[in-house]
């Protein structure tokens, strides 16, 4: 039985810290789809969902078949079993992070009981890293190296050049 996990978020851009959650969840799980979540009524992103996932897919190339990345909109809970997915994989950064976390785990768990949540933690320089931090402070021209993937940084600062006023 192979085991496949869904890993949503907004992935605008990917980062380390999202790195380190999907290498983590390749020790516990077979296979990892990466699903970038979009909504086209609201969407204020840096990078288009095609764009997003493309730098996912860069960025494990090297992982093949293990991880994939997609772009999806609706009911999360819906798309893993469409995906046959058993867990949704969630990374929790601080105390902040957990109440949001908790709301939603037990809104899905409501909706569909058969999809686990599980929660992973990255390494702890990974702890302050955030898509909206990181894309603030390169808007306001501080160093994010480091703070990204090599190939996404490129992209990253060519978007905060092209952004600015
Ligand atoms: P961000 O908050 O960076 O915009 P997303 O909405 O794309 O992130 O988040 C997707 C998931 O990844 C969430 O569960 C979020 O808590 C987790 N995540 C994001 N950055 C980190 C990090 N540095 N360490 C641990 N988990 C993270």
């Amino acid at each position: 039985m192979t085991r496949t996990a869904v890993y949503p978020g907004s992935f605008d851009p990917i980062t380390n810290g999202h790195v380190d959650i999907i290498r983590r969840s390749l020790q516990v799980f077979d296979r990892v789809i990466v699903a970038v979540s979009f909504n086209p009524h609201k969407d204020s992103s840096w990078f288009s969902s095609d764009e997003r996932v493309e730098m996912i897919r860069e960025t494990f190339r090297a992982e093949g078949e293990r991880v994939s990345a997609d772009a999806f909109s609706g009911l999360l809970v819906d798309y893993a079993a469409a995906k046959g997915a058993t867990a949704i994989v969630r990374g929790l950064r601080a105390v902040a992070d957990f109440e949001y976390e908790f709301q939603m785990t037990s809104m899905n768990r409501h909706l569909r009981p058969q999809v686990e949540t599980v929660f992973m933690v990255a390494a702890e320089s990974h702890f302050y890293i955030s898509s909206r931090l990181v894309k603030e402070v390169a808007s306001l021209g501080g160093n994010v190296a480091g703070l990204l993937p090599d190939q996404v940084l490129p992209r990253l600062l060519a978007r905060a050049r092209d952004r600015r006023p």
